[in-house]
């Protein structure tokens, strides 16, 4: 800390961003690559499992209390999806 740090003009707090659209095409396809991976769905789509739990997954998103302010979901202090939907998806996202 130098002395003249008190002097520098304020930083201007970060402006909030949507992340929200790409934070879900990330998931998206790394959904699609686990899914290819372990699941080998036949049609090249996701196993019904996945997409269920990608749907949950996107409208917790929409209505996450924490909203476009929130960090991503793995160091949420509140797992909106429910205990083993997060951990699924947790497995998934790694
Ligand atoms: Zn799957």
């Amino acid at each position: 800390m130098s002395i003249f740090s008190r002097f520098l003009p304020k930083r201007k707090p970060p402006e909030l961003k949507n992340n929200i659209p790409k934070e879900k095409e990330n998931i998206r396809k790394t959904f699609a690559v686990y899914c290819a991976k372990y699941h080998k769905p036949k049609n090249g789509k996701l196993c019904p499992a996945c997409t269920a739990l990608l749907a949950t997954v996107f409208t917790k998103m929409d209505r996450c209390p924490y909203g476009i302010t929130k960090p991503i979901c793995d160091r949420c202090d509140r797992p909106c999806f429910g205990a083993k939907a997060t951990q699924d998806f947790l497995t998934i996202m790694k």
